[in-house]
């Protein structure tokens, strides 16, 4: 069945057309152009009222953890997640994802090989979600942060972070994720401490990059976030202290900036119900992670929209949020809306996503409104596609 968006404002993942037109078939882009210029292929095609609306590629969320639900203490979350707990939890959230236009995300640290089992059911039509591209188990160091929460591994020297990257990957891994800091949600450690050696992530770096998967690194302190960068990966997680110095080194590398500004906002807004610890580091650190997103802009670092969802009041389906905080941190809506389509896509190594344009997936978000004008139109889809299939609006 096709399906054809007449006269509708195109956002394709660049820039903005009006009065275009885009013809779904097979679960693909067939084709896009001035509607005046209706391919005759569309005639047959069930037609969309779309005026007035527009049509976005679906959003990319790169951050995400599928096993945990938004709780307020998600340490005590943790402690009762067995993996068949995290697979009906994450079954779940999929569906809030494609619920507010999200169809593909990167989940950086699950149970187990829980979210590589569920990435590869909804490939395979097992279970309805969004496309995933999973990193397994996160790596951190011994008793570093996230080792107290079931979904990091922990590991130390270069030969046994390779090893553990290849296991991974065993695992069905499509992604890495190293912790290069200290974090905001594990007690009794600093947030800014840098934790693996400049070896034990040029190890993980090296692996991953041969076998095809981007690195994803937890950095929060400047030290932590040049070291992690300077060893190739692919993006800085959170970033809170990207100094002038490291955004520089970060524009040099092609390095992206993922802000999880939702993360911080999540704990700072509920104070009274996240554990202390938590919203003691999330405030000392909220400030400078502005300032360090306001910087790397500036310097010309490319964005990538990531909620962290899954964290405390962070709820799955966020990244339209998202969205609108990076607006408000200073992005044009143009940028925050490429930085959940087509940035999102080059940074995650999906090339059939995150662009409408022919020969893509049709994964596609219609809105009321125009978010390039008015970037709060975002927060509620009227239709969301995924390959061509009707998952979700209205
Ligand atoms: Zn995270």
């Amino acid at each position: 069945m096709a399906t054809y968006f007449a006269g509708v404002t195109l956002f394709d993942g660049r820039t903005v057309r009006t009065d275009a037109g885009v013809l779904v078939s097979n679960g693909t882009i067939a084709w896009t152009g001035a509607n005046a210029r209706v391919p005759r292929e569309a005639r047959a095609a069930h037609e969309v009222d779309s005026e007035g609306k527009t049509l976005t590629p679906g959003l990319i969320d790169c951050h995400v953890h599928l096993c945990f639900d938004g709780t307020a203490d998600f340490a005590k979350e943790a402690q009762d997640l067995t993996p068949a707990r995290a697979a009906f939890k994450a079954t779940r959230n999929a569906l809030r994802h494609l619920e507010h236009g999200v169809t593909t995300v990167r989940d950086l640290g699950g149970v187990a090989s829980v979210i590589c089992e569920f990435a590869r059911a909804v490939d395979e039509g097992v279970a309805p979600g969004p496309r995933i591209v999973a990193a397994g188990r996160a790596l951190t160091i011994t008793g570093g942060h996230g080792h107290n929460i079931g979904i990091a591994r922990e590991v130390d020297g270069p030969d046994a972070v390779r090893q553990a990257v290849r296991e991974e990957i065993r695992g069905g891994a499509t992604a890495v994720k190293i912790i290069a800091t200290g974090g905001v949600l594990t007690p009794g450690i600093a947030a800014e401490f840098t934790a693996f050696t400049p070896e034990e992530m040029e190890a993980a770096v090296d692996e991953a990059h041969k076998r095809g998967r981007g690195v994803a690194a937890h950095a929060i302190g400047s030290p932590g976030i040049t070291a992690a960068v300077l060893a190739g990966v692919d993006s800085i997680e959170h970033g809170s202290m990207i100094t002038a110095e490291a955004a520089r080194i970060m524009k040099a590398n092609g390095t992206f900036h993922v802000p999880t500004i939702s993360a911080i906002r999540g704990i700072v807004d509920h104070a009274e119900e996240v554990p202390a610890y938590a919203v003691e580091k999330a405030v000392a650190l909220a400030e400078r992670a502005r300032d360090a997103f306001r910087r790397a802009a500036r310097t010309g670092v490319r964005h990538a929209c990531g909620t962290d969802g899954g964290t405390p009041f962070n709820p799955h389906g966020n990244a339209p949020m998202e969205i609108v905080r990076m607006v408000e941190w200073g992005l044009t809506p143009l940028k925050a809306l490429r930085a959940a389509t087509s940035e999102a896509a080059e940074l995650l190594r999906l090339p059939k996503v995150g662009v409408v344009e022919p020969g893509r997936a049709a994964d596609l978000a219609l809105f009321d409104g125009n978010p390039v004008d008015q970037v709060d139109a975002i927060l509620k889809p009227a239709l969301v596609m995924k390959a061509g299939e009707l998952v979700g609006g209205g």
